[in-house]
This record gives C-alpha cells, sequence and structure tokens, in this order.
C-alpha cells in the first residue's frame, strides 16, 4: 500500500529495527517505547484496521499471537507479565493505520488504560 509506513518498513524503504521476521509477520522495535520492552508486531499484508480483518485473515492473526509469546518468553516477560495490545480508530490511539499489536512489558502497568 502506497504511502503507509509499515508497508514501507516491511519493504525496506524506510529502516527500522526488526526484531523478527518471518511467514507474514515481522516485528520491530518501537521508535518511541512506552516500557523497557516495547515492539510492534506487523502483518506483512496491509489491512487498515481491526475492523478490516477478514476471515481468510483469522489464521495470519491467530500466528500473532504465536510470535507474541516468543518475543515475550525471549525477553523473559513470561514470569512477569506483558500486554499485547492493538488500538482500533482514532479515539483509542491508533496513528498507523496498518494493524500492529504493541508487546509491552519489563515494567508495572497500571489498568484501566488511561
Ligand atoms: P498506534 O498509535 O497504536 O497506531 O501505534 C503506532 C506506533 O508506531 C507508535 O507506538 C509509534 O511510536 C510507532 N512508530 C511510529 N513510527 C515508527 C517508526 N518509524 N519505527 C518504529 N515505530 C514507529
Ligand atoms: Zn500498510
Amino acid at each position: 500500500m502506497e504511502n503507509c509506513l509499515f508497508c514501507k518498513i516491511n519493504c525496506g524503504e524506510i529502516p527500522a529495527e526488526k526484531v523478527y521476521d518471518g511467514d507474514g509477520i515481522f516485528a520491530i522495535q518501537d521508535i518511541n517505547p512506552q516500557a523497557p520492552v516495547h515492539l510492534l508486531i506487523i502483518p506483512k499484508k496491509h489491512v487498515s484496521t481491526l475492523l478490516e480483518i477478514e476471515e481468510g485473515d483469522y489464521p495470519l492473526i491467530g500466528s500473532i499471537f504465536g510470535v507474541g509469546n516468543d518475543l515475550a518468553r525471549e525477553r523473559k516477560l513470561d514470569q512477569s507479565g506483558f500486554r499485547l495490545v492493538a488500538n482500533c480508530g482514532a479515539e483509542a490511539g491508533q496513528s498507523v493505520f496498518h494493524i500492529h499489536y504493541h508487546l509491552l512489558g519489563g515494567r508495572a502497568m497500571q489498568w484501566p488504560l488511561g
């Protein structure tokens, strides 16, 4: 997709610190980390928001959780805990309109969110 930050990072047009590159999914270090661990897990297929996910995408979306668990375990977050969250739409704080899950950990977090 033209003019999409994460599509451009996926194809190498814009540099980013990739921490995982797999079949249909990649993960990068967030440029503005909100926790000691803050990764973005991103499907290579351009899907603008969670609302645009189609039934055929369900296996791909499911595999995000497998990648998230692997990355969390690698960073020793399995004992302390972590958050895997996606923002959908402006009021939820979505700023990049190519779906992605934030993997956050390494510090105590508040609930409910602000
Ligand atoms: P969201 O606000 O949920 O759409 O999340 C977008 C995330 O992308 C934010 O946490 C940003 O810090 C992050 N971000 C923006 N530009 C870049 C970039 N060039 N490389 C890595 N992460 C980025
Ligand atoms: Zn995209």
